[in-house]
């Protein structure tokens, strides 16, 4: 294998890593650092009942919000390694607390996150640093977010500022519209995040994820991405968290990538630098290729959901050694990550209703599913009291597969989904449509 790092001497003690997070993203972080033979256990804070299907892996019950339980245990665990999947924890501090205690830890501090969890800020961010982005305005009240409105001779896009678990953004058709969404947004929709309201110019083109680990200073890029946020066929009703993903994507040609790390992602990180953030993460950049270039729509400080669900079957038992390097500042740049020769893909089953109102604690069946090269990775799971798998979230299950092709990778998902029932199972049928030769496309 080329560039084995498993050959070099370890950095440092690698047997107990520690993930926090209840999703599907964290239950494929576990499933990709359980491959590395030098890892004994690893724990998930809290996890969902998929994380007790993944080889290594335990669950622990604790109030994240209780500092001092939390260290106590993670002393008790000796954690070599923690790794922080959610942007909530990370804009809440905790990678600061842990590392003050002498954690190694993956995951921006507050000051990183805030390219997520203040839409302004990362803006006005990306300004500093000239990086290519929407136009935008920061309004401060309904009345100022009303002159713009009106003023304005493009299209709008109305974001609350703060975290809003991917619901904050609007689309609107009209002036009448973009108003309605900023009163609402103002109005506390999203309470505290809506204090500010960002507009912004509408942009158009075809949408790509790009991830880069980076260590505060120096950074690699893990294999592209898409993602299908619309919650049915043809990209068509509300944005969701997402429902499927695929990787790579071939829209990224090589010429357009070294665009993008050349406008975009050494920019970032030299402004990270330039304003004293030592940023030891995953940035994500969600990206809209547009007709006068790369730009960027959002930075988010974590891994995207399902993107890294699609990503992690890629990579071998080197990928935790990029995670340690991240956390300890001390990446070269230079690290090759070896992903495998095959394409990946992920659809999401979800609960009825969801994005909006759902219900929860259905059964959920799982038939005769072709395990060679999928995987199954709970998004939202518990166990009842007799140890059944039940629904417990809007996006229920991940369902992702690795072959040759896109074909065959998405004939094999959607094979396994025949074989998962819950009532009111949802999943879309053309996630990859991009990408399917077969699939049949509209004249
Ligand atoms: P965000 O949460 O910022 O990623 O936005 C969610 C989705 O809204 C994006 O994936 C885009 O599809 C869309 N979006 C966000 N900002 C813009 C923009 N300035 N112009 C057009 N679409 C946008």
């Amino acid at each position: 294998m080329s560039n084995d790092l498993t050959s070099t001497k370890l950095l440092s003690k690698l047997e107990n890593i520690l993930i926090i997070g209840s999703g599907g993203r964290e239950n494929s972080l576990a499933w990709a650092i359980q491959k590395n033979k030098f890892v004994k256990k690893v724990y998930l804070i809290p996890g969902n009942a998929g994380s007790e299907r993944i080889n290594k892996c335990e669950r622990i019950k604790i109030d994240l919000n209780n500092n001092n339980e939390l260290v106590k245990k993670l002393d008790f665990l000796k954690i070599d390694l923690v790794v922080i999947g959610p942007e909530i924890p990370l804009a809440n501090g905790l990678a600061d607390l842990l590392r003050k205690k002498d954690f190694k830890v993956f995951g921006p501090g507050k000051d990183g996150a805030r390219l997520e969890y203040s839409k302004s800020w990362a803006k006005e961010f990306m300004q500093d640093a000239n990086i290519p982005t929407a136009n935008f305005w920061k309004v401060n009240s309904l009345e100022e977010a009303k002159k713009i409105i009106n003023s304005s001779s493009i299209p709008l896009v109305v974001k609350a500022d703060g975290l809003a678990s991917g619901k904050g953004v609007f689309i609107p058709d009209s002036k009448d519209e973009c108003f309605k969404a900023a009163e609402s947004i103002f109005n506390g929709k999203f309470g505290n995040s809506g204090n500010v309201v960002v507009l912004e110019e509408k942009i158009e083109g075809p949408e790509v994820s790009v991830f880069a680990l980076c260590d505060g200073k120096k950074y690699i890029l893990l294999p592209t991405a898409q993602d299908h946020k619309r919650l049915n066929e043809k990209d068509k009703g509300p944005n969701t968290g997402g429902m499927g993903a695929y990787s790579p994507a071939p829209l990224l040609t090589e010429d357009c990538l070294a665009k993008i790390v050349k406008e975009i992602i050494e920019p970032t990180i030299n402004e990270l630098n330039k304003k004293n953030i030592d940023y030891r993460g995953v940035i994500y950049f969600g990206l809209m290729v547009t007709k006068s270039g790369p730009k960027v729509i959002e930075y988010n400080c974590r891994f995207g959901d399902p993107e890294c669900q699609t990503i992690m079957p890629l990579m071998d038992q080197n990928f935790l050694f990029l995670l340690e390097k991240c956390s300890m500042g001390k990446l070269t740049g230079d690290e090759k990550i070896n992903t495998s020769d095959k394409v990946s893909g992920c659809v999401i089953a979800t609960s009825k209703g969801y994005p909006h109102e759902y219900k929860t604690g259905y059964p959920i069946n799982i038939g005769n599913v072709d395990s060679t090269n999928c995987q199954i990775f709970d998004s939202g799971t518990c166990f009842n009291n007799k140890g059944e798998l039940l629904t417990d979230g809007g996006r229920v299950l991940s369902v992702v597969c690795q072959e040759k092709d896109f074909d065959a990778v998405f004939e094999k998902a959607y094979r396994n989904l025949n074989e998962i029932n819950f009532e009111g199972i949802y999943f879309r049928n053309d996630i990859g449509h991009q990408v399917r030769k077969n699939f049949p496309k509209e004249n």
